[in-house]
């Protein structure tokens, strides 16, 4: 007997023991099929061929075994040749297969393939929107996010927070700013409506700009403001002021940092000075204002809670009447926002130099 007789789909001679041994399996494989479909029973062929070989001792009996893996699969038969007609029992093995073989597709097989098949066409298409979309339509400065902070707001509050990060000293939440000597325009509204065009300038550049608020009634402390450009995962933090003096003749622009001493963020020193010095630089040569250079300061609550590279542009005096007068303007606002975003532009610029020759220096190129 062939040892690979459960995969062969030829016909073969039998010896009479074997003989037996099929017809045993035959019956049996009929009885087992009616365990698993009711609606099957032994087929009358069986008993045929049982009597037939019983009555005929010469009968030659020829089987046709089941075969999977044979296209098409292979229809099992037991044929006794006798000196009558051959009988041939296919119905019974049949019965006895065919379920064994559908039962596993309608029970377990189609209960995985769409468990299978199914996830990857629902996550294909919910991936690659997301992941490949944004680099191609938006160009290379859509990875950087921009939070914009408008300084102030409606009303201030008074209420103490820490300076900074285990600070014993304190500062009001929010300070309710200066004001337009002639204009009369509160410096939160004028922050709110430059926020807002840097905001589209920037958006325009392919940025993503998050603004700590959009109104003026809020009340955000300058620690939550921080906080805010942290959570939302931003790279620099830009807030926006105007300045006030005693003095109406003190104007021009200013941007502010920590120092390298800061207690609370020393390791934000140096991009941040890097940061204030492009926006101011930029700033001046867009709107020609006085140049009143960088200021370090680490008394500033909203610098001090920052996690990422921070600034404060002083963009003009309120209390100065010629420059409150001007920064009422769309004209020079949009000078204003161009000279930030070019800052902006030049910080990127700089900073992707120093990531790439770090990287150049670890992987031991010269210079
Ligand atoms: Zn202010």
């Amino acid at each position: 007997m062939p040892q690979n007789h459960e995969y062969t789909d030829k016909s073969y001679k039998t010896p009479r023991l074997l003989l037996w041994v099929l017809i045993f399996m035959v019956t049996t494989m009929a009885g087992c099929s009616s365990e698993r479909a009711d609606d099957i029973s032994a087929p009358d062929p069986v008993q045929k061929l049982i009597s037939s070989l019983t009555l005929n001792p010469s009968a030659t009996v020829s089987a046709v075994l089941p075969s999977t893996t044979s296209t098409p699969p292979t229809t099992p038969s037991i044929t006794a040749t006798t000196s009558s007609s051959p009988i041939t029992v296919t119905p019974s093995i049949t019965a006895s297969i065919t379920p064994s073989i559908s039962a596993s597709p309608t029970t377990s097989m189609p209960s995985i393939p769409p468990t299978a098949s199914t996830p990857p066409i629902t996550i294909a298409p919910s991936i690659t929107p997301t992941a490949s979309a944004p680099p191609v339509t938006q160009g290379p400065n859509a990875g950087y996010l921009i939070a914009i902070d408008p300084g102030h707001q409606g009303r201030g509050n008074s209420e103490q927070e820490p300076i900074g990060p285990g600070a014993d000293e304190s500062k009001a939440k929010v300070a309710s700013g200066t004001q337009g000597v002639s204009t009369k325009v509160p410096e939160y509204e004028l922050t709110l409506l430059v926020a807002f065009r840097l905001r589209d300038q920037l958006t325009a550049r392919g940025y993503q700009v998050i603004m700590i608020r959009e109104s003026h009634d809020v009340d955000i402390s300058n620690r939550e403001r921080a906080e805010r450009a942290t959570e939302a995962g931003a790279d620099i933090l830009v807030r926006l002021h105007a300045n006030g003096s005693e003095s109406s003749d003190a104007a021009g622009i200013t941007t502010l940092c920590p120092s390298a001493g800061n207690p609370y963020i020393p390791h934000l020193y140096e991009p941040s000075r890097t940061l204030s010095e492009s926006v101011q630089a930029a700033l001046i040569t867009a709107t020609a204002a006085r140049d009143r250079g960088i200021t370090e300061a680490d008394n500033m609550s909203g610098i001090n809670w920052a996690t990422i590279p921070v600034t404060i542009v002083e963009m003009g005096f309120m209390t100065n009447q010629t420059e409150d007068e001007l920064m009422q303007t769309e004209d020079y606002q949009q000078k204003l926002v161009e000279g930030m975003a070019n800052g902006i532009d030049e910080y990127f610029a700089l900073a992707s130099e120093k990531a790439s020759s770090a990287e150049a220096l670890l992987k031991g190129y010269p210079f």
